[in-house]
């Protein structure tokens, strides 16, 4: 059985060796493929492997077609839109991602956005505490659920709006449940996004939703910039001066949104929710075992084309 690691943006070296020791222990064959600049080498790498495991790379149709052997593609992370599902599909080859294993690095970048915002960018003024706001988790998945602890462990007041998880698991965790999105907006004074973009999510973060957050109300996207509105971004903050926005996800209108709303707006240069070293070893790790389970006992959990 071999492997390719193929990733235009290597793993950590702990990682990298983790992967290893794993592939070696099932008796596999491990060929990295790293920092590649041309799409052709990728082509090149897939031809004999029987499995891949991907960072941010796409796995497109044409990688497809040139991976005759490949039986499972493993993308080492949650976010999966690099992935073409169908193509993969097409051909019968499994697609996993390795859910969780880079949630806490993003629920604490949601918490660190939120001080952030709260002490005016960290320049000199007066700026406010967490303690005592009310925080909107709106999903509550494997990054949300991490967000709360965190956010309560501040004194912050934690509502959650997700329709597929059981009000009863939110309400365990002491988090208030919403009955209706439109609730989890007009009750918070922070709302932390992490849904993912789906047909039914994108663009659904517009003009009346953001405009029923309370004064001084602060939207915190660490999820994907699809879901918002961009458009009514701009008019909302542009209508109502007293909202923030801050996000991991530089939207296409970053320039406009700087320049015009200053502290009021803030975007990292680069998704940096999972730049962590533990969550780059934690995805990279699960990949390598997830294949391993994946030829030696069958195991489809995190298959995403089922
Ligand atoms: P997850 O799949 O564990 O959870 C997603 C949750 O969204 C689920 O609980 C689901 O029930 C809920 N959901 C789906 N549609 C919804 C809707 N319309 N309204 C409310 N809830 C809805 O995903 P996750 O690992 O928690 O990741 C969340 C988001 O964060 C994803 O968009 C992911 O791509 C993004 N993410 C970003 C980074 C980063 O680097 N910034 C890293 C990891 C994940």
């Amino acid at each position: 059985m071999k492997i390719l690691v193929a990733t235009e943006k290597p793993f950590a070296k702990a990682a990298t060796d983790g992967i290893k020791k794993i592939a070696d222990e099932a008796g596999y064959e491990l060929v990295l493929l790293e920092k590649y600049t041309d799409v052709n080498d990728l082509y090149k790498a897939v031809t004999d492997v029987d499995a891949l495991i991907v960072r941010s790379d796409k796995v497109t149709q044409e990688v497809i077609n040139a991976a005759k052997n490949l039986k499972i593609v493993v993308r080492a992370g949650a976010g999966y839109d690099n992935l073409d599902l169908k193509a993969c599909s097409g051909r019968n080859i499994v697609a996993m991602n390795t859910p969780g294993q880079n949630s806490n690095a993003v629920a604490e970048l949601a918490i660190g956005m939120m001080i952030f915002m709260a002490r005016n960018n960290f320049q000199p003024g007066t700026g406010s505490e967490l303690k005592g706001k009310k925080l909107g988790i709106q999903a509550y998945g494997n990054v949300g659920k991490l967000v709360a602890p965190l956010a309560k462990s501040f004194g912050m007041e934690v509502y959650a709006f997700d329709p597929f998880v059981p009000a009863s698991v939110m309400e365990k965790d002491g988090v208030h449940v919403a009955s209706s999105v439109e609730e989890l907006y007009s009750t918070c004074n922070y709302i932390s996004l992490h849904i993912p973009a789906t047909p039914e999510t994108k663009e659904s973060i517009n003009f009346e939703l953001l405009t029923k957050m309370p004064k001084g109300g602060c939207l915190v996207n660490t999820a994907r910039k699809e879901v918002i509105h961009e458009a009514d971004l701009m008019k909302a903050l542009e209508e109502r001066p007293d909202l923030k926005y801050i996000t991991d996800i530089m939207p296409g209108s970053h320039a406009e949104l700087a320049a015009k709303f200053g502290t009021r707006y803030f975007s990292t240069a680069k998704k940096m929710g999972a730049e962590t070293a533990e969550a780059n070893i934690n995805a990279g790790l699960a990949a390598a075992r997830q294949i391993v389970a994946f030829f030696t006992k069958e195991d489809t959990t995190f298959q995403l084309n089922k």
